[in-house]
């Protein structure tokens, strides 16, 4: 059988494990270890905190580090009130396409490295070939994070690693990240007409707003010289503002849902920096001389790292030779990858099908993407 046929016959499977998010991947990951043992792959699996779900790490060739590593997520995004002319889990080939819940993001390319598998288990020699499969992509990252601390746990870094998110084989060596937070205040209720019995949560909420407004302003102006994102600075957004509960009454909660995009990890520093300096410095002192049970707590919704683009990148030069790209792009959208680069390794995300594709009805992976990517896994074990 070609590795066409076989990518196509492993994808058909994989695409049959309905890995919404919310659901267990156990089964998926069972079925990845089986194939990658099967070739003589050194698999680990790592269940994750709540114990429905689990990462893969494998590895094929010696346990050093320098390997190149192919990660892909194994969870995909609901199908719920969304209308498909076909089963989402079951894969359905029609013109050239196909169709079916995750094939473009991100089970093809997952396909495509199960069915290289065997030819790089033969091919490996100096260098090792690692495969990651992890849980949790699509609601935050958390398998990427979780196998961040147990690679670091092993002390194993590879060298390269390609995540092979949509990107219809373009090579990508950038992206912001997406930080996400919840800021609560709990004052102290209170009559209007008595304004020094009580904490107004508001109006610290509004005095923080105006700190992360005037940040928002400043990054501006941070931003680094030849920066290519759009824009090339660090954005803020004040999402939503919520609190109180009538005009005469002193509003003892509010809350603030807010994000950054942060162009390089030291920007998401800053910030994070002034805030709690805000807080601790003058919010809290002065609601807590009123009230000292008042508090300010900042909740993480998710911290999804960057992907900042780097002069030295073995990953860009490997996979621009592969694919015959010039140079490699940025994208808008947030992957994993800033996880694998903030570990030391260099990293690229380049794989099949378009992100216009994912998370839509009628998901689909396009044959000629298929075999694009194909091509380049198979240029690649040259490089073991
Ligand atoms: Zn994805």
């Amino acid at each position: 059988m070609d590795v066409r046929a076989r990518t196509c016959e492993i994808l058909s499977d994989l695409i049959a494990f309905p890995t919404v998010s919310s659901e267990s991947n156990q089964a998926l990951i069972a079925y990845a270890a089986g194939l990658l043992e099967e070739c003589g792959a050194k698999v680990d699996l790592a269940s994750s905190p709540c114990g429905t779900k689990a990462n893969l790490f494998a590895t094929l060739g010696p346990e050093m580090d320098g390997g190149i590593l192919l990660s892909g997520h194994s969870d995909v995004v609901p199908v719920t009130d969304q209308e498909w002319s076909s089963d989402p889990f079951v894969m359905e080939e029609r013109d050239g396409r196909l169709y079916g819940r995750g094939t473009c993001d991100m089970k093809g390319f997952i396909a495509a490295c199960l069915a290289m598998a065997p030819t790089y288990a033969t091919q490996v020699n100096a260098r090792p070939m690692h495969f990651a499969f992890t849980y949790d992509e699509e609601i935050g990252c958390f398998g990427a994070q979780h196998l961040a601390v147990d690679l670091k746990a092993r002390g194993l870094t590879p060298g390269v690693a390609i995540i092979g998110e949509p990107t219809e084989m373009r090579v990508i060596e950038g992206h912001k990240g997406c930080y996400e937070y919840s800021t609560h205040f709990h004052g102290l209720e209170g009559h209007g007409s008595a304004p020094d019995l009580g904490v107004n949560a508001v109006e610290y909420a509004v005095r923080y707003v105006a700190e992360l407004l005037q940040l928002k302003q400043r990054l501006r102006a941070m931003a680094p010289a030849g920066s290519r994102f759009d824009p090339p600075w660090t954005t803020v957004n004040v999402g939503a503002l919520q609190g109180g509960v009538a005009h005469n009454v002193i509003a003892s909660k509010a809350q603030v849902d807010w994000e950054m995009r942060p162009v390089t990890a030291s920007d998401a520093d800053f910030v994070k920096t002034a805030l709690r300096q805000l807080c601790d410095e003058e919010l809290l002192p002065q609601m807590r001389q009123t009230y000292p049970q008042a508090e300010i707590t900042l909740e993480t919704i998710g911290e999804v790292a960057g992907l900042e683009p780097m002069d030295q990148n073995e990953a860009r030069q490997i996979m621009a030779e592969l694919t015959g790209a010039n140079g490699a792009d940025l994208v808008a959208f947030g992957t994993e990858a800033g996880i694998f680069q903030a570990l030391g390794m260099d990293v690229v995300v380049c794989g099949p099908g378009s992100i216009a594709q994912a998370h839509k009805a009628d998901e689909y992976l396009a044959l000629d993407q298929l075999d694009q990517c194909l091509t380049v896994l198979q240029r690649l074990g040259r490089y073991l």
